[in-house]
């Protein structure tokens, strides 16, 4: 590290604390820009300037530390900010999931209290069948009723509220192969 007079800098110097590089104005320029001619000026990769007193001792540097700033903060953001970055939109697409999810549910919900269900009709074969196991699933909105049945009004078995596992309408069993 060498340490030197802001005023005797060349070409690139960064404080003595601090990391960004900044390249020197000239003496033609800060008298151009009507600045403070008894100031050091500089500015950074980003375009952000700073000044110090001639006296005030700085770290000399080489002109590709200019670029070494910029490199480092890219290095930093793909780090830090990008791997932040993407672990929020994945919370947030799981938020967008969850509420798209419960949509569907209300909605499948509201269709299966509004459906009049409907079933696959039954063929002659499975009529004939005294053992007939056909499931009953409404072919509107996907509900579950478990057996179709030959005589019940609902077209599927249903049964008594005393626990039975016996259709009330065909008597056939809950439990079938
Ligand atoms: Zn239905
Ligand atoms: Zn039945």
């Amino acid at each position: 590290m060498r340490l030197i007079p802001a005023k005797d800098v060349q070409c690139c110097f960064r404080k003595r604390t601090g990391s960004f590089v900044y390249l020197k104005f000239s003496e033609s320029s800060v008298r151009w820009l009507k600045l403070k001619e008894d100031l050091v000026y500089g500015v950074c990769y980003n375009g952000n300037v700073c000044w110090v007193k001639p006296e005030t001792l700085v770290v000399e540097m080489p002109f590709s530390a200019i670029a070494g700033n910029a490199a480092g903060e890219m290095e930093w953001e793909k780090n830090v900010g990008v791997k932040g970055g993407l672990s929020e939109r994945l919370a947030r697409l799981k938020i967008e999931a969850r509420e798209k999810q419960q949509e569907l549910w209300s909605v499948e919900q509201e269709l299966q209290e509004k459906c009049k269900h409907r079933f696959r009709p039954l063929t002659k074969k499975e009529l004939a069948d005294q053992w007939m196991s056909v499931g009953a699933r409404c072919l509107d909105c996907g509900m579950d009723f478990g057996w179709r049945c030959k005589v019940s009004p609902t077209g599927y078995c249903e049964y008594g509220d005393d626990g039975s596992e016996y259709c009330i309408h065909c008597e056939h069993p809950s439990e079938r192969k």
